[in-house]
């Protein structure tokens, strides 16, 4: 739980996305996708003039210039910015709408993608091949995130990151969260890596070809070409690329240790074990008759857990320390299995091998929110009614389960809310 504690809390920091186990929110899914804002696109903002914003900005810059930041970086940053009115539609536009995880790997890991990124790899082996000799992450790895954060560099964004920031800290809805964001955006530019005009990403303030957030960049970004600038804007992304192994170095990434590996459980497997909250060595859980899918126990790389992401008809995974590192980049499981598969098929590993229940459907996420409002209701606490199936709502399923005799798997499916009405 403690573990489980730590991912929400870093959920809350590093990444403005919400976070669920089982189902994963379109917004959130396939970052890049979802933006129409190619390389070279017109952008269709709606910026417009706004006496509130404009005032929020003179009190802001108070504020800035108090934390350090210089008037000249100031008025460099915030000439010609104007309230950006596609930014809060984007904002309000939270989809309705979730994913399976079978939906969501469809996509994140598709034939096309996965020989796009071995074109990427092999057009990038080079620095591809320093980066992994430098942080000790794997080349497949980074290049995954790489796909999965803006389609190899096809869709870095092409929003004003300071005008975004500014947009979203004056609207105020996590205002406080985006200010934070502005500021690190302002010492960036403070500090020369980039021009305020080349300082562009997504419309929630990600930048670049992995998608780093102005926080992150700070504490993690590295010059890897040593030219004095840690650049990654720019179509030349090897600062960009050794900053994301950086950033997994720093998370504390395992040299040599998968991320996951797909597992077959025993009939009659106790579904009390599954889940993040409990970890064995890979000896007790080849005890406890986990196999690969190839019938062999798997190597000791580690404590691990398993995890049912589908449910009990789904894939089974054992999930190592990695998976925990790359929760950082973002806290969905489905965002890391995401990544790790579409490494593994990368490097020419095998697709999910076993089926999805795919007569499933997901759930809505006002589905979710009734979901848990029923299990509290009937005395299955949730600690609160978001949506999110996280850690607290999967204990409260699995304890509705128990009591009802059904296999406690935690699994937020529609036979679930069925049974609750
Ligand atoms: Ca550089």
């Amino acid at each position: 739980m403690k573990q489980d504690m730590f991912r929400a809390a870093v959920l809350a920091v590093i990444v403005p996305w919400g976070v669920q186990a089982n189902t994963i929110a379109v917004e959130t899914s396939l970052r890049p996708e979802a933006r129409p804002a190619a390389k070279g696109a017109q952008v269709s903002e709606i910026r417009v003039s706004n006496v509130g914003f404009d005032q929020w900005i003179d009190g802001f810059r108070t504020r800035a210039q108090a934390e350090g930041i210089s008037a000249p970086v100031l008025n460099a940053a915030f000439s010609g910015v104007l309230y950006n009115t596609d930014v809060i539609a984007r904002d309000r536009n939270q989809s309705e709408f979730t994913r399976t995880i079978w939906e969501y790997l469809d996509r994140a890991a598709s034939n096309e993608r996965v020989l796009t990124g071995r074109e990427a790899l092999r057009a990038n082996a080079e620095l591809l091949g320093r980066i992994e000799e430098r942080y000790d992450v794997p080349a497949e790895i980074v290049a995954a995130i790489w796909g999965m954060e803006s389609a190899y560099g096809t869709f870095r964004g092409t929003e004003n990151t300071v005008e975004a920031l500014a947009t979203l800290s004056f609207d105020g809805r996590r205002g406080a969260f985006f200010e934070t964001q502005l500021i690190a955006a302002l010492r960036i530019l403070d500090n020369g890596d980039v021009s305020a005009r080349g300082m562009t990403g997504s419309w929630a303030g990600a930048m670049g070809h992995t998608q780093f957030i102005p926080t992150s960049y700070q504490a993690h970004a590295v010059d890897f070409d040593a030219d004095g600038r840690r650049d990654i804007w720019s179509d030349d992304p090897t600062d960009a690329l050794a900053s994301t192994a950086a950033y997994l170095a720093d998370a504390g990434w395992v040299k040599g240790q998968p991320w996951g590996v797909e597992v077959r459980l025993p009939d009659g497997f106790d579904m009390e074990l599954t889940g993040h909250g409990v970890k064995r060595t890979p000896a007790d859980w080849a005890a406890l008759g986990v196999r690969n899918v190839y019938g062999e126990p798997v190597p000791d790389h580690g404590t691990a857990s398993v995890i049912l992401p589908g449910g009990m008809r789904g894939a089974a995974f054992m999930v190592f320390k990695n998976f925990r590192v790359l929760a950082r980049y973002n806290a969905a499981d489905a965002y890391v299995i995401g990544v790790g598969h579409l490494a593994d098929r990368i490097r020419g590993g095998p697709q999910v091998q076993a089926d999805w229940p795919r007569d499933l459907r997901a759930l809505r996420l006002a589905e979710l929110s009734e979901m848990q409002e029923r299990l509290t209701a009937a005395g299955f606490d949730t600690k609160g009614v978001d949506g999110r199936i996280g850690p607290n709502s999967i204990a409260a399923i699995r304890a509705f389960q128990r009591a009802k005799g059904l296999v406690p798997d935690g699994y937020a499916s529609t036979d679930v809310l069925d049974r609750l009405r």
